[in-house]
């Protein structure tokens, strides 16, 4: 994977690509951004242009380099990634012993730490030692989803790259060209929220099933007809994990988002549940334009919310209590 393999993040890429240039790669940086977008492959394609024997600004995907190092048998660049959930006081030490070492075969070292909020704090103040004084051929490339996690001191002294999701727009593009149907490919990208990873990994069915329970909690509220079941349902932590429940507020969401579309008397081709036409156009003439609009800033407002991680049971009783009053 060079560069322009990966979707999405121009940004970002331009400045790797500026910084690989002039020969000013920082030695510590810290690749920030939601999951699935694309963070770790980055910090590879820096590694191999880092390495590389014909380009000095992206991987060439040929040279003896960039293939060792996309089948991990390359000496000097080295992944770290947790161990059960955790990244151990050993796995730096390990690092750091190395990081002082010429590089043996390439022409630097890189370390890149995925999970990098996995760190306990002995590990961190471990890692801190290097980054305060890098020697000149180890870069340490530390990615997360999580930048909050990081300790401060880490964080001062890495140069912060910060990833945005894929746009839903190149994510349908992708999925079109993998051969995947124009409502499929519509769907999928609107609830994994600008994570491709998942996009791809994303079972169709099981999506389907989602879709449904999610129209079905829709319908029971603005009907007021067994809303409590469904609060029931939606409250037990065992039912749903996080990230179910926001795909679900993520099609409450387009089905409400929809129903807007239709009382607006909007270009239905934007609709995006087509397949479910007949009941929005039901439903929509059951509610006001009005509760229609504060429901749908209350599911994205729990879906913001998710993301802070604030109490799911919490959020999730206040946003039906909307529809219950
Ligand atoms: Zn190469």
């Amino acid at each position: 994977m060079a560069f322009q393999n990966i979707l999405g993040n121009r940004r970002v890429k331009t400045i790797l690509s500026k910084a690989l240039q002039r020969n000013r790669v920082p030695h510590s940086l810290l690749f920030v951004g939601p999951e699935g977008v694309g963070k770790m492959e980055t910090a590879l394609v820096v590694a191999k242009a880092l390495n590389c024997l014909q380009k000095f600004d992206d991987s060439c995907e040929e040279c003896t380099s960039c293939v060792a190092i996309n089948k991990k048998n390359f000496p000097d660049v080295m992944e770290v990634s947790p161990q059960k959930d955790v990244i151990k006081i050993e796995q730096m030490r390990l690092l750091k012993s190395t990081a002082y070492l010429k590089p043996m075969v390439g022409k630097k070292r890189v370390f890149i730490i995925s999970d990098a909020e996995k760190m306990r704090e002995e590990a961190s103040n471990s890692l801190l030692k290097i980054l305060e004084e890098p020697p000149s051929f180890s870069h340490i490339f530390l990615c997360t989803n999580n930048p909050y996690l990081i300790l401060p001191t880490i964080k001062s002294r890495c140069q912060v790259l910060s990833f945005a999701p894929v746009f839903k727009e190149d994510i349908e593009k992708v999925l079109l060209e993998k051969g995947y149907e124009a409502e499929q490919a519509r769907v999928i990208s609107l609830v994994v929220r600008g994570n491709l990873k998942y996009a791809l990994n994303l079972d169709w069915e099981d999506l389907q099933e989602k879709r449904q329970k999610a129209w079905q909690v829709l319908f029971a509220l603005i009907k007021k007809e067994n809303a409590s079941v469904f609060l029931k349902e939606f409250s037990s932590s065992r039912f749903l994990g996080r990230q179910e429940i926001e795909q679900i507020f993520e099609l409450l969401s387009s089905f409400c988002r929809d129903i807007v579309l239709i009382k607006e008397e909007g270009d239905l081709s934007h609709i995006m549940n087509p397949d479910y036409g007949q009941d929005l156009r039901e439903v929509s003439g059951l509610l006001s334009l009005e509760h229609t609009l504060d429901f749908l800033r209350k599911i994205d407002y729990s879906l913001y919310a998710l993301q802070k991680n604030l109490n799911v049971n919490l959020l999730i009783s206040s946003l039906f209590s909307h529809f219950m009053e």
